[in-house]
């Protein structure tokens, strides 16, 4: 199957997840282009094989028995970048840190908050990445994409109705592959010190030598989930590797677990911050696959 593709079979998805965690995909597919995500979508159709999108990978919990079927992953081979005026043009494979890096280039700012975010420009619109109070949103000018069934799809920013870490991408079901960014004409040693400003500040606060995917759980309305999950004693509480980062309490990192205790760990956190403030947290992460068998 998929033999005109880059696909790898029985990928452990533990090697392309930032968490490091994660059984094996049935097929992993390095698309090339819009054309060929289409054609794998095809022949995975004809063998009835369900479909699974992912970008980088960086907010994912992949669970131990991995996933059926074909995972499309939207990231290295479709990386071009290219500026019009003051729009930047990115593949949906680029990544957020390199696409920041290609605008301070070209003086044009805006994208300054997503230098440190570890994920694809595909991945960073569909989930609304944000940081420091800057989010896809505010320079998402149009996505395109394509559907299972080839069908292209364009939809400008009202139409991507994005939200809170999510966007149309999640209930329309499409493939991203082009995103356009409206930026401004900015002074390119002013932007570069910003990022280099905001790259400072993430390393004094988060745990970036160890595998997570970021924060685990979404902000609750009036509230920060470090907060509460510090608040609640759980601060460097753990089950098997899973732990709740000692640096930043909204970090759940892995220190060598399986996607098990991962998960009770996630489990664990939300019970008990419900209990004791009242708060039900959801998860940010986005959890794919199967649990293993029991042994
Ligand atoms: C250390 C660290 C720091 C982080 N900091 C931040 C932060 O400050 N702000 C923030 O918002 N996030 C942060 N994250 C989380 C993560 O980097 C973002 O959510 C990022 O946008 C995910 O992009 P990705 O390419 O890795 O997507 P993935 O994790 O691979 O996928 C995420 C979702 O997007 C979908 N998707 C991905 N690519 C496509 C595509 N081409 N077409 C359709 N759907 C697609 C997937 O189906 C999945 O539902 C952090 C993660 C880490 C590890």
């Amino acid at each position: 199957m998929f033999e005109r593709f880059e696909v790898l079979r029985d990928a452990e998805m533990s090697r392309f997840t930032t968490l490091k965690l994660g059984g094996p995909a049935d097929y992993l597919a390095f698309p090339r282009s819009a054309e060929e995500i289409t054609a794998l979508f095809e022949e995975a159709g004809k063998a009835g094989m369900p479909v699974t999108v992912i970008g980088h990978g960086s907010n994912l919990l992949v669970l131990d028995g991995g996933i059926r079927g074909l995972v499309i992953r939207v990231e290295k081979n479709m990386r071009t970048i290219r500026r019009e005026g003051n729009r930047i043009i990115a593949q949906a494979g680029a990544m957020l840190g390199t696409v920041a890096a290609a605008a301070a280039e070209a003086g044009l700012t805006g994208l300054e908050f997503a230098c440190g975010i570890p994920g694809t420009v595909g991945g960073g619109v569909s989930m609304n990445a944000g940081a420091y109070d800057g989010e896809m949103a505010n320079v998402t000018e149009r996505v395109d994409g394509i559907y299972p069934d080839g069908r292209p799809v364009s939809l400008n920013r009202e139409e991507m109705c994005f939200g809170y870490r999510t966007s149309a991408v999640k209930q329309m079901d499409f493939v991203v592959t082009e995103v356009t960014l409206a930026l401004q004409p900015g002074d390119p040693q002013a932007i570069r010190a910003r990022m280099a400003e905001l790259t400072a500040r993430r390393a004094e606060k988060q745990p970036l030598d160890l595998p997570s995917a970021g924060s685990t759980f979404k902000r609750p309305e009036g509230f920060y989930a470090a907060a509460l999950i510090d608040q609640c004693g759980l601060k460097g509480y753990s089950i098997g590797d899973a732990e709740v980062s000692l640096k930043h309490a909204g970090f759940l990192i892995n220190r060598g677990s399986s996607s098990r205790d991962y998960l009770a760990l996630v489990r664990h956190v939300q019970k008990i911050v419900e209990e004791r403030a009242g708060v039900r947290l959801e998860p940010e992460i986005r959890i794919l696959g199967e649990e293993a068998e029991p042994a």
